[in-house]
């Protein structure tokens, strides 16, 4: 069975899905298990996907990567995911945010930050989240306050991937309090050994064990002001327009995981019996893996459409947000009825469909969570 067949991603993006699928069965799916159980940072899986050229290769050329479009992030995407999303996570969030760097930052930010990611020698997160405040982006906390050259962050950031382990940060932090909500905001690269900037690991997920997430506390985090990424009052924009390619990816999270659902469900019915028959044999069984792929086929051919009008800057908000949707639903949608056909056997933990099950819980919330997304396809329906 080919569910992430080849022929819906155009030619372009075929190698790199190759290469992607070759890395996940030979060092995401056979470690899967082990990296859920003991919840540990995948650090070698990381490395062998550095060297692979399979990380931060979204980065340009001129910078030391292969500056691989959306469509072909997306391509990747559902390689990993479909092998574990907790590894595929903790690969992709290795340079997450740095596309605002490339695309607004300076040379020489480009070269000292961005360079060292695109050849595998450092890794780096986005820090938008915070304790108190997730999805409104223009009502975030913390501040960076101009002093002489530098800027003083204070404030907290929650849920951060690679807070602790990361060389470098990009932060997303107040620096005005006009009545535009939307023009308070900047991005700013913030090391991790800066003094005032102090991470530990949130407690223990249920889902996504192998990658880490942070709690982060910047205490009076001075940065010299060249760290400002663009001009002061952009960040929300900035990051407006960089969700629009990360919610492909998302998407590409959620169909990942959905064929994950559909393969696993498909072989425990057809092996299993009950009655004097196969599982399988029931029609209601068979309708609804029918249904399973109906839906996922509908998701991966509005994801891929979504990328292309990404890629190409027509319309991108609204076709991120429905791409990301409803890709990630049916994937959760998906596990729900996979789990329900293995019976009890669903609630084995050390099953792969029970970890999809704790794993779709996640891409339906994070990068926008989809009632923000339905508010985005509602009003730029509109448009
Ligand atoms: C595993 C994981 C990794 C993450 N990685 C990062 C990261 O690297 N960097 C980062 O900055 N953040 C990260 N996040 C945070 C993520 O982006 C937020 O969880 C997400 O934006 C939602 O924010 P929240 O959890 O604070 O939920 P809240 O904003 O508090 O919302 C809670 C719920 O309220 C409802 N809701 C909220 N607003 C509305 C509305 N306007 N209309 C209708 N319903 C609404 C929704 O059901 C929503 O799920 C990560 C989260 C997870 C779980």
């Amino acid at each position: 069975m080919e569910l992430l067949s080849e022929d819906i991603v155009p030619e372009y993006a075929r190698d790199v899905k190759h290469e992607a699928r070759e890395f996940a069965q030979e060092h995401i799916a056979p470690n899967a298990e082990e990296y859920y159980r003991a919840g540990d940072y995948p650090w070698e899986i990381l490395e062998a996907g550095q060297d692979a050229g399979l990380v931060a290769q979204d980065i340009g050329e001129e910078y030391g990567g292969r500056g691989l479009d959306v469509v072909q992030m997306l391509a990747m995407a559902e390689e990993f995911y479909r092998a574990d999303a907790g590894i595929a996570l903790t690969l992709q969030l290795a340079s997450f945010g740095a596309e605002m760097l490339e695309q607004y930052g300076t040379d020489e930010q480009k070269e000292e930050y961005l360079r060292p990611l695109a050849e595998g020698e450092e890794i780096s997160g986005l820090a938008v989240s915070e304790p108190d405040v997730g999805s409104d982006l223009a009502g975030m906390h913390t501040t960076a306050e101009k002093d002489g050259d530098e800027y003083v962050l204070n404030g907290e950031k929650y849920w951060i991937g690679n807070g602790v382990e990361a060389d470098w940060i990009t932060v997303y932090a107040k620096t005005a309090d006009t009545d535009d909500r939307y023009m308070n905001y900047s991005l700013f690269i913030v090391p991790t050994d800066a003094v005032g900037y102090d991470a530990e690991h949130i407690p223990e997920k249920m889902g996504m064990r192998a990658s880490k997430q942070a709690h982060i506390v910047f205490d009076d985090c001075r940065i010299p002001e060249e760290n400002l990424i663009g001009t002061e009052g952009g960040g929300f924009m900035m990051l407006a327009d960089f969700f629009n390619h990360g919610r492909i990816v998302v998407g590409g999270h959620g169909l990942g995981l959905a064929a994950a659902a559909f393969e696993e469900a498909w072989e425990f019915v057809h092996e299993r019996e009950e009655f004097g028959r196969h599982v399988s044999d029931f029609q209601a069984v068979q309708h609804g893996l029918a249904d399973m792929r109906l839906e996922f086929e509908a998701a991966r051919a509005l994801n891929y459409r979504a990328a292309e009008k990404v890629r190409d800057y027509d319309n991108p908000g609204l076709w991120a947000a429905m791409a990301k949707t409803k890709s990630t639903e049916v994937a959760r949608d998906n596990a729900q009825q996979g789990m329900q056909f293995h019976g009890g056997r669903s609630i084995l933990t050390d099953r792969r469909i029970a970890r999809v099950y704790r794993d779709v819980r996640i891409p339906v919330v994070y990068e926008g969570a989809n009632e923000i997304q339905r508010n985005l396809v509602y009003r730029q329906s509109g448009e």
